[in-house]
């Protein structure tokens, strides 16, 4: 039997645009207005359902005449705001994500790093909406507490609208330039062609209802529906973060998209040298709300998970699996060679190994390098190329060889890897560039920076 899951939704934008305020207050909202019970609690990610968002933005649910005509049963907003988990939220030709909210702060606009999380939004086509968030800093802007933005907007002084417009207007300007037409939500005639804008301030919680209003109906119209049915076969989906936890070894937080994982599972998932399997001795899972009393005890260990889920995942072999990697349970012995062979041909097409001439990237993840690899394809960058890690002796003899055939190409990109000091200098000593960073319109800036000097 399949049904139909919540949509997963990502908080993206510039640093200090409000992103953590933005989700506390979205959670709140489900604490607060859920029914006993309702909440299920998950890793990495919070659920937030739709009876609760009815609760809370009633009268604006009938004004904008929604009531009766949501069937998504709530929204998963990932925890973990950020380029980093949106790579990382990674699938076969596009994300896990179904929807993001691009954040920025009304009063100083997209900023470097908006425009960076628009783009990584835009490769992924993933559709988004805009919180222009901070709008209590409107000059003269009178708050109400969790009051839904229209009704805010009609209570206000003409001074404060005029300003809030000029805010919105420059907004719109600045995103057109990225080729997206854009408009405040409310004046938006065709979704299909115009991102809505919604106002919000994180800190009164103004126009938090109309952003979730405004995300379910985008959610309904513009997400395919076939992406949203979820199976009862085994489990499918992303690894989002490894690492050691004491007394349990390594263990695994994961997305599950799609089926049931189920303690005892063989699951199959991916490290540097390629596919990798391993047992799940436990499922982990944060204690339904009511029944966490001692905050020192959050966790509780489950049979099983179905999608959409976010778990924590304990099993024998799950040392050395990088994040973006992707995840598939196997019911029997015969489908392992098939799933071995789906993520070796997944993890294939993000490395890169080739002849052609090209720039050598490097990152951290499966799903910050198949980014990275996108971003720079989309400037019309060729890569010659890509793998998971730090930089090593080969890549500065790969860049050598690229550099023959144009000089802009004997360069490492390398992105969130650390530089071993030997092959720094061994770089160093064969005139390649290694350019390294955490941002990767920076990065690449940098190497067009450089390239120009190169070429002439
Ligand atoms: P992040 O870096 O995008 O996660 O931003 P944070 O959520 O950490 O917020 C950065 C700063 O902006 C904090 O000092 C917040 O209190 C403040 N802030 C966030 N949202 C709002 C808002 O809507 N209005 C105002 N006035 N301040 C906000
Ligand atoms: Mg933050």
């Amino acid at each position: 039997m399949a049904g139909v899951r919540s949509p997963f939704v990502v908080v993206m934008g510039h640093v200090d645009v409000g992103k953590t305020l933005l989700l506390d207050k979205i959670r709140g909202t489900s604490v607060a207005y859920r029914e006993p019970g309702m909440i299920t609690q998950h890793i990495g990610m919070s659920f937030v359902p739709w009876q609760a968002v009815e609760k809370f933005a009633g009268p604006l649910v009938d004004r904008l005449r929604l009531r009766g005509r949501i069937w998504i049963p709530g929204f998963l907003f990932i925890d973990t705001p950020g380029h980093a988990a949106f790579s990382n939220l990674r699938k076969r030709g596009g994300s896990v994500a179904d929807l993001a909210i691009l954040v920025v702060d009304i009063t100083s606009g997209l900023e470097d790093q908006g425009v960076e999380s628009l783009k990584l939004i835009q490769s992924r086509g993933v559709p988004f909406v805009i919180a222009a968030n901070k709008l209590d800093r409107i000059y003269g802007w009178k708050s109400v507490e969790n009051r839904p933005f229209l009704f805010a907007v009609e209570d206000q002084e003409w001074h404060a609208v005029a300003t809030l417009e000029e805010r919105i207007g420059k907004l719109i300007e600045e995103l057109s330039k990225f080729g997206i037409e854009a408009d405040r939500y409310d004046r938006v005639r065709d979704f299909s062609k115009q991102v809505p804008i919604v106002p919000t301030s994180a800190v009164t919680g103004e126009g938090i209802a109309d952003l979730l209003l405004v995300l379910a109906g985008v959610s309904q119209r513009f997400i395919p529906k076939e992406k949203l049915q979820v199976g009862e076969g085994p489990a499918r989906g992303v690894v989002m973060e490894v690492k050691e936890e004491r007394g349990l070894g390594v263990v695994a937080d994961a997305i599950i998209y799609d089926g049931r994982l189920r303690k005892g599972d063989t699951i199959v998932t991916a490290g540097l040298e390629g596919p990798k399997e391993a047992k799940v001795r436990m499922l982990i899972m944060p204690k339904p709300l009511e029944e966490m009393r001692d905050p020192e005890d959050r966790f509780m260990a489950v049979e099983e998970v179905k999608a959409a889920a976010g778990v924590r995942i304990v099993a024998d072999g799950l040392e050395g699996v990088v994040a973006g990697a992707p995840l598939l349970a196997v019911w029997s012995l015969q489908d392992l060679p098939n799933a071995r062979r789906l993520v070796g041909e997944e993890i294939s097409e993000i490395k890169i190994e080739s002849d052609r001439e090209g720039v050598i990237v490097r990152a951290d993840t499966f799903g910050t390098l198949e980014s990275t690899v996108l971003f720079l394809r989309q400037q019309g960058v060729p890569v010659r190329k890509a793998d998971v890690g730090p930089p090593t002796h080969k890549d500065v003899v790969e860049a050598v060889l690229s550099r023959r055939k144009n000089p802009a190409f004997g360069v490492i990109l390398a992105f969130n890897v650390k530089i071993p000091p030997d092959v720094e200098k061994e770089a160093t000593s064969s005139g390649i560039k290694i350019i390294r960073g955490e941002i990767l319109y920076r990065i690449f800036d940098e190497y067009l920076k450089w390239s120009q000097e190169v070429r002439t």
